[in-house]
């Protein structure tokens, strides 16, 4: 992974090419605040709690999709915990709707303050804190993404991930099979999956936001063609029933995540013929690549410069 000491995530192949790249940031620095506005002021409203089978509650309405499962000895498995400010309340809530304050594992489907904010409150020697390892380097280090003014600090040992893998697996929660994949340089380079195959449900972390345009983290190796193959990960995981949790927005169906995953491809595509051709970021956006899908999702641009700048890492001939 790219060190978590970098002012921006790809400075350490920084060349001619992508320092002229590079340079055409900060003109198009406006495009930018619309989308690290709502990644950095994502706060909690009031929680909501749906039942989407029995000992399995989908919690939203604050910084992110909670999935919560308690198993029959009531241990509880999380994934993911919402933002910081918040995480009192969810931990009360979670308690309140389960009757158990067991918690046994907690997993940070990537590093993002809107996914980690349980981790201080429950960071201690007997929950599992699961992450994937970049996701843990990113934790325990600062952040300082370009054109954003602010720092994220590492988060505190106790509340680190204590537990990480690098590929795909599963484990048992109480008597039911959890399983989990990575899902590599998507919105992030640490984002997971964890699908729950007796329960038929998966919770895709941050490769789906199924609220507007989603944040490509490029600054921590996120890009483009990653989010492409996560979501094609996801559909190899996903079955015709499988209900798949976004980590914003209602729940989707395999047919939505097609619909995504074939919306995604297509801008990709428009964005990398446009890249290639030497464009600057300005023509990228100007050419309205996500124009077919606006209407549904609003305006596309901060998220096409995003991924347009996004290549540079990636598709730089000399990079
Ligand atoms: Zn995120």
């Amino acid at each position: 992974m790219v060190s978590g000491n970098n002012n921006f995530g790809v400075v350490f192949m920084l060349n001619r090419r992508n320092f002229l790249q590079l340079s055409t940031l900060a003109s198009s620095a406006a495009l930018l605040p619309p989308v690290l506005k709502q990644q950095a002021f994502a706060q909690s409203s009031p929680l909501k709690l749906q039942a989407l089978q029995p000992n399995i509650t989908l919690v939203s309405g604050g910084a992110c999709n909670v999935l919560v499962v308690k198993a029959a000895n009531g241990e509880l498995l999380v994934v993911d915990g919402g933002h910081k400010q918040g995480a009192k309340d969810l931990r009360s809530t979670i308690e309140t709707s389960t009757g158990s304050k067991k918690f046994a594992t907690l997993i940070n489907t990537h590093w993002h303050p809107e996914q980690t904010g349980l981790n201080e409150v429950l960071g201690n020697k007997s929950t599992r804190i699961f992450a994937h390892e970049n996701t843990r380097e990113w934790l325990s280090t600062s952040v300082k993404r370009l054109l954003e003014d602010k720092v994220y600090p590492p988060l505190p040992e106790l509340a680190r991930p204590n537990d990480v893998f690098y590929n795909y697996g599963d484990f048992m929660h109480g008597t039911s099979k959890v399983e989990f994949g990575y899902l590599r340089q998507a919105h992030t380079d640490g984002d997971m999956y964890v699908y729950l195959p007796e329960a038929n449900i998966l919770h895709a972390g941050g490769v789906i936001s199924n609220e507007g345009w989603p944040l490509l983290d490029w600054w921590t190796g996120g890009w483009m063609g990653g989010l492409v193959d996560g979501l094609e990960t996801l559909l190899s995981v996903a079955n015709t029933g499988t209900l798949i949790i976004p980590a914003n927005g209602k729940p989707i169906t395999r047919v939505e995540l097609q619909a995504q995953r074939d919306m995604y491809a297509n801008i990709f595509t428009t964005v990398r013929n446009l890249f290639q051709k030497a464009n600057t970021v300005e023509q990228t956006v100007a050419a309205k690549p996500a124009k077919a899908w606006e209407a549904q999702y609003g305006s596309a641009d901060a998220f096409i410069t995003l991924a347009h700048w996004s290549l540079i890492p990636h598709l730089t001939p000399d990079a």
